[in-house]
């Protein structure tokens, strides 16, 4: 393994730092680093780009980031044990890095942050789909990012990448592609984590799209996608009924037998439905 900086080896900061991996926080972490540098060019050229990054942990994909080019990272951890290991790396990088103590579901980046900007984490799977859900849904589109690079179970890869008929194609299937170019970059055996999680892993990349694919508001899209799934071994005349009396008359209107169910509709077809219902 050649080193990408000159800090030390990933198993030494951990040693260094007493960093113990803890379930409760999600930490599987990342030790080679030129496994972390090829998922950071997963991200694209970084050079224009602040990145924000979610749970750096002991730093392992944060150097890659740096040493891929990003003009600016910001790390977001929770864990203060990382944050001297963290410092350690802004040293190594002068200017380039801002570390925040914090969880990420209470802290505000985007003061911190300059566009044009970009995404890359390791998540900790306890939060990964929560904040993934509240980046494809902010106020108003784009969003603040241009691209999403996140690691995730591979179960949770395949279900944002979904397409209709398949059993992973659901709620997060939608939201990701509505609004987004979303694929599998990688995949990751457990063995490459330290300690290995039960399970494979999976990076997704997704890029914002300036308009959405197909028009829809974006809360009745929600709405309706919500009530389908939720019951989605029901055809969608029983499924959708609570959205409208006369669902059976809209599903025709926007060209969806009433007898289908919610798996077979196509993102064109919700977004049909969505404009049918709002009306
Ligand atoms: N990025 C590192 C790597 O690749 O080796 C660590 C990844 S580990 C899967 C997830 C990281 O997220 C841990 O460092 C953990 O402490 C941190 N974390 C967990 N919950 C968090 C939260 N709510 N906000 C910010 N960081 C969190």
């Amino acid at each position: 393994m050649s080193a990408i900086d000159t800090l030390p080896p990933l198993r030494q900061v951990i040693a260094d730092h007493q960093l113990s991996a803890r379930k409760s926080l999600g930490q599987n972490f990342l030790l080679d680093l030129n496994l972390t540098a090829k998922i950071a060019r997963q991200a694209g050229d970084l050079s224009e780009c602040d990145v924000l990054e979610i749970g750096p942990g002991p730093g392992g994909l944060t150097r890659g980031l740096l040493a891929e080019g990003a003009r600016r990272v910001l790390a977001v951890e929770k864990d203060s044990r990382c944050i001297p290991a963290l410092q350690q790396i802004a040293a190594a990088y002068p200017g380039r890095l801002q570390v925040i103590e914090g969880d990420a579901l209470q802290v505000d980046p985007l003061a911190h942050l300059t566009p044009p900007i970009r995404v890359a984490a390791n998540l900790p799977y306890n939060i990964g789909t929560e904040l993934l859900v509240r980046w494809l849904t902010p106020p108003d589109w784009p969003p603040f990012w241009q691209s999403l690079t996140l690691m995730f179970q591979r179960e949770v890869a395949e279900r944002i990448v979904a397409q209709p008929g398949s059993k992973a194609y659901g709620r997060l299937a939608i939201l990701a592609q509505w609004r987004s170019d979303a694929r599998i970059a990688m995949s990751l055996p457990p063995g490459a984590f330290t300690p290995p999680p039960k399970v494979s892993s999976a990076v997704v990349h997704l890029t914002a799209l300036p308009e959405p694919r197909y028009p829809a508001d974006a809360a009745t899209l929600s709405r309706v996608v919500a009530a389908a799934f939720n019951q989605r071994r029901k055809m969608l005349r029983a499924a959708l009924k609570g959205l409208a009396p006369d669902i059976e008359d809209r599903l025709l209107a926007a060209g969806i037998a009433p007898t289908e169910r919610a798996e077979q509709v196509t993102l064109e077809q919700f977004c049909a439905l969505a404009g049918v219902i709002k009306e």
